[in-house]
């Protein structure tokens, strides 16, 4: 629905027990754990909001957790109720 950019989604289960930590799925080996703010487009009114997820610093791959997925749906939701209270 207001999805801008698709992220891979991994599970968070298959994370533990490996030596900890995300790798990257094209090898380049542990994944950085960052937190940024991101932009999405609503109604053409662009909405800021926070999200965690792994990044390889070599190709820029991007992916989150089931867990962080559900975070960042969340933290969209509450850039449009913001936005939507904001208007009345
Ligand atoms: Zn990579």
């Amino acid at each position: 629905m207001f999805e801008d950019r698709p992220l891979d989604i991994v599970s968070s289960q298959g994370l533990e027990g490996r030596g900890g930590g995300m790798k990257c799925p094209c090898g380049h080996g542990p994944m950085e754990l960052r937190k940024q703010i991101k932009t999405t487009t609503f109604r053409g009114v662009e909405l800021h909001y926070e999200a965690e997820s792994y990044v390889c610093p070599v190709c820029g791959l991007e992916v989150a957790t089931v867990e962080q997925a559900t975070a960042i749906q969340q933290a969209i939701i509450d850039a449009i109720n913001g936005f939507e209270k904001s208007k009345r």
